[in-house]
């Protein structure tokens, strides 16, 4: 039997994500003649979460199409900013995401992150039920069908991961307006009512309040808020460049 020869040309952007033969440029490739090229791109490495358009010799073609002989495929980055179609943007991050998570809260994005492994299946399900873009670098949570949608995360530092995101999908930007430890939105609150929660110093020193409508924990200019105040002003400064 035959096997189709297709070439195949993979983006700049994706061409970690591939075998060192693929990355130079375009090579050759046998296919079995009845995969999808949606099957093919992602035996090669690349998440199809990471694939924008799909060219055959030039033209677009669907995940779905089956590649024929001959064919030259080119496999481009995802346009940026990322449209997400339907619900509000909105973010699921797996375990290993902790740092992001809480920036993008303090950023006043909605990201809901589990703090103890629940496991590939249970976050693409969480993914599918509440309409998140799954951020992970785990590939291989991101090739599972149920998720609603899904990025690669493809820095492990959180400054590179937090501009990548901020990057790609361009979330509407509301700082401390978002409980870092729980995501809940926060509401102003009245020194007062929050009195308990404070220690002597803290209702002396400082006057702004928030409170987590969700968890409760009280919020004031504290002892770290310049460094937040950092990550804030270079989100802003971004996203109006
Ligand atoms: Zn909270």
């Amino acid at each position: 039997m035959n096997r189709p020869e297709i070439t195949i040309e993979v983006a700049p952007e994706l061409r970690l994500f591939v075998p060192s033969d693929y990355r130079a440029g375009h090579r050759p490739l046998a296919t079995d003649g009845s995969s999808t090229l949606g099957h093919v791109v992602e035996s090669l490495g690349v998440p199809l979460t990471e694939a924008g358009r799909l060219l055959v010799d030039g033209r677009q073609v669907p995940v779905s199409h089956v590649p024929g002989h001959g064919e030259h495929v080119e496999v481009l980055g995802v346009a940026r900013p990322q449209q997400v179609p339907g619900a509000p943007l909105r973010f699921l991050l797996d375990v290993h995401l902790g740092t992001l998570a809480r920036r993008l809260r303090l950023l006043g994005v909605d990201a809901a992150y589990e703090n103890e492994d629940i496991g590939d299946p249970a976050l693409a399900a969480l993914s599918a039920k509440e309409q998140r873009v799954l951020l992970s670098r785990d590939r291989g949570l991101l090739r599972r069908r149920e998720i609603w949608a899904g990025a690669y995360v493809y820095s492990d530092r959180p400054d590179d991961q937090l501009r990548d995101v901020l990057e790609r999908f361009a979330p509407a930007l509301a700082p401390w307006t978002r409980c870092t430890a729980c995501n809940g939105p926060l509401k102003e609150a009245d020194k007062d009512a929050v009195q308990e929660q404070l220690q002597q110093g803290t209702q002396r020193s400082y006057d702004v309040f928030a409170q987590c409508t969700a968890c409760g924990r009280v919020y004031w200019r504290g002892a770290h808020h310049a460094r937040l105040e950092a990550i804030v002003a270079d989100a802003l400064r971004s996203g109006r460049a």
